[in-house]
């Protein structure tokens, strides 16, 4: 008799656990229909022509010296960039690459939202794409803090997050190591979209020259 039972009570917990098991499937699925994007990028990438990336017409040719149709790290992180339809909104401590410039600049003049926030000091060095960018019309505001704003992310139509420690220059493409994740995790991207926010409304200068305390003695009438 006790054998038989504990026979029926394996036997239900096995029914319990397979369903509990397409349960939690079931969960899965419902809370994330499609995969996920989720991609590590690791630099310094690869050596490789990126012009396909910008001019994708079949019958155009490049005759640069750089290895033809090899993807790299640095052409996925292009791609990413270029894949906003609506919004960019970058924070990004030194921006000194031409290509990721270039890329900012094209998705500028396709009429997506680009904001750009950027480290104060790193602004105005030498070979900053920043002056490249205002003059083009794109919104840019500085952090002004007495520390670094160490940021390396950007956020692809509220939706795709790209960080690591990868600033937007060319030693850190083609010379450092360095790493990039590029994700669509909510839990991720949720804590980014708010602290772009934040940073993004306490770096309005215009905004903190009317509260009055940083208004420089020689704008008395902005
Ligand atoms: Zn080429």
């Amino acid at each position: 008799m006790s054998v038989m039972w504990t026979v029926k009570a394996v036997g239900l917990g096995v029914v319990a656990l397979s369903l509990s098991v397409e349960l939690l499937g079931w969960l899965q699925r419902r809370l994330r229909p499609g995969k996920t994007l989720n991609e590590v990028l690791i630099f310094p990438s690869e050596l490789a022509c990126v012009e396909r990336i910008f001019n994708p017409s079949s019958s155009y040719t490049c005759l640069c010296p750089f290895p033809h149709g090899v993807e790299s790290s640095f052409s996925r992180l292009l791609r990413y960039i270029l894949s906003a339809s609506s919004s960019l909104d970058l924070c990004v401590f030194a921006f000194s690459n031409m290509d990721l410039g270039r890329a900012v600049l094209a998705l500028h003049s396709r009429g997506v939202t680009v904001r750009v926030l950027t480290d104060k000091d790193y602004a105005a060095i030498p070979g900053s794409q920043i002056g490249a960018l205002r003059k083009a019309g794109i919104c840019v505001r500085c952090s002004a803090g007495s520390v670094y704003m160490h940021h390396k992310f950007a956020v692809v139509d509220g939706q795709l997050l790209i960080t690591g420690s990868l600033n937007w220059t060319l030693a850190a493409v083609q010379g450092n190591m360095e790493n990039v994740v590029v994700t669509e995790e909510p839990d991720l991207l949720r804590p980014f979209i708010k602290e772009f926010h934040r940073l993004w409304l306490c770096n309005d200068r215009a905004q903190n020259y009317r509260s009055g305390d940083q208004k420089p003695a020689h704008h008395q009438n902005p």
